[in-house]
């Protein structure tokens, strides 16, 4: 079994202490994460700042040169990043698993290297001149989630690094093996202190979050956890972006086909078995179609291969850990204690693993946890709505607001629900698609600031405007 190592100013630093990771799909250890302790934490905010002073000398062409560097450590290396990822998370190597997730990273950071945030010139007449300058803003704190980590990593790191910042990373303690191969690969081409990594649980990230050697904070997770840390950014006004928990509505219009829609719907709600932030977590049905979408969603779910993520036939895996599986578990049940209909799933037979089977609950409604609150996991609520009004009122009766859809057969009519729903995203006849160029965020308690594309990249700067 490999002990894993910090990596601090660009080299690897051992810890006294470490924790097993196991494999979700059988319970067998994969790697030891180590237990950075606090003076590892003011170690790597040391060299980040060192490093942070040259690094944010760089041209814009060296700093694209770098990430371009790095994308190609990450394509050498795309399978043993995916076996890896795969072994600690559980998602298939195939399908949208970690095969795609490792393609994601490397779409993004190639995407993310050719951005450029020239001087904007505000102003140039006779009275003056007045240009817009951007500049790295200094040591950035990242944190992440056990969903997607590589490529959230990814999303963190690129832009800090892109626009002259230099990082700290601080995986979920659930899925940290992956992310700390990833900064190995990432210093093998990128100068010492660049990009650093530090593990352990909970307690560690709340003290790399407040301390006040870092300038930004860029957070992905739960809402719950993103209040925490937005608080510890308080003492030194931190910058922040965070990306936070979604409880992302679909609302099916009367005119949408039920069987043309049924493989988006599925994949909107399960990429990922339903743990991925802008999922589908509610599905609002017209009653006119409601018996024929449930049929459709249910055949399709039926003929999906679940099993060890390291087997080349499995499609989805189990879910991550054992807290999410419990909570998922909880959910389904409230959910039958309150009249609502499986039409598919709904009852775990048991380990090893955390396999829960895809779950889908009609007849439910708004009071039920798995419509109130983000399920996190493979159980999809489907709620009949009669009047479209009722049903934009429901997807919007939410603190949630990260993405949306709308699926129809007319588009201009999809639109216009669409502008009405609560939220950073929204997708027509698909859920869930993202891409490196354009903007992605929540808003309501969903997060703060964006990701992706030049406004994402923006968020990685501080502002100098000069009058000249
Ligand atoms: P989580 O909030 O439990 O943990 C996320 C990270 O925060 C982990 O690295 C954890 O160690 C760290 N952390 C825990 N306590 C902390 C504290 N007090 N201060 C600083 N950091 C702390 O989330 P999770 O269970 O790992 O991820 C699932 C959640 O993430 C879901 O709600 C999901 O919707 C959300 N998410 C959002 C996005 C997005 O882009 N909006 C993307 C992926 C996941």
């Amino acid at each position: 079994m490999k002990r894993y190592t910090l990596l601090i100013g660009g080299t690897a630093v051992e810890t006294a202490n470490h924790v097993d990771i196991r494999n979700p799909s059988t319970g067998d250890i994969v790697g030891a994460m180590p237990m950075a302790t606090h003076a590892d934490l003011n170690a790597a905010v040391e060299a980040a700042t060192r490093a942070f002073a040259t690094w944010k000398q760089k041209s814009s062409s060296e700093l694209a040169d770098a990430c371009r560097a790095v994308a190609a450590k990450i394509e050498a290396h795309a399978e043993e990043l995916a076996q890896l990822l795969t072994l600690e998370q559980g998602k298939p190597l195939n399908g949208l698993g970690s095969r795609f997730e490792i393609g994601g990273a490397l779409a993004w950071t190639r995407h993310t290297a050719e951005i450029e945030l020239p001087v904007e010139v505000l102003q140039d007449a006779p009275e003056g001149r007045v240009e817009l300058h951007r500049k790295p803003i200094g040591v950035v704190a990242s944190i992440t989630p056990w969903n997607w980590p590589v490529m959230i990593a990814c999303w963190h790191i690129i832009p800090a690094i892109r626009t002259g910042n230099t990082v700290i990373i601080k995986p979920s303690p659930m899925t940290p093996l992956s992310t700390i191969r990833l900064v190995e690969l990432m210093n093998e081409v990128l100068p010492p202190g660049v990009v650093n990594v530090v593990t352990g649980e909970n307690e560690i990230a709340a003290a790399l979050t407040a301390h006040p050697g870092i300038a930004k904070i860029t957070f992905t997770g739960s809402t719950a956890t993103g209040k925490k840390v937005m608080a510890s950014a308080v003492d030194t006004l931190k910058r922040l972006t965070l990306e936070l928990g979604g409880n992302d509505a679909g609302i099916v219009l009367p005119d949408a086909d039920p069987k043309a829609i049924a493989e988006g719907l599925f994949w909107g709600a399960f990429i990922n078995n339903g743990q991925t932030c802008a999922c589908l977590k509610r599905l609002y049905v017209h009653d006119s179609i409601y018996d024929a979408v449930c049929e459709h969603l249910a055949a399709y779910a039926a003929n999906i291969p679940i099993g060890d993520g390291m087997a080349e036939t499995s499609v989805l895996g189990p879910v991550q850990n054992r807290m999410q599986y419990e909570i998922v578990a909880s959910f389904v049940e409230d959910a039958k204690s309150k009249g609502g209909r499986i039409l598919a799933g709904g009852n775990p037979n048991g380990g090893p693993g955390y396999f829960y089977p895809i779950t889908l609950v009609a007849d439910i409604d708004h009071g039920a946890k798995l419509v109130d609150l983000e399920q996190f996991g493979p159980a999809l609520p489907i709620i009949r709505y009669t009047d479209v009004e009722e049903a934009i009122r429901k997807a919007n009766d939410n603190p949630a607001g990260l993405g949306g859809s709308v699926w129809g057969s007319d588009l201009a009519r999809a639109k216009e629900v669409a502008s009405r729903l609560e939220c950073g995203s929204v997708w027509i006849n698909k859920h869930g698609a993202i891409q490196p160029n354009a903007p992605f965020g929540g808003v309501k308690q969903s997060g703060i600031g964006v990701e992706f594309g030049a406004d994402g990249l923006k968020e990685f700067t501080t502002i100098q405007t000069v009058f000249c």
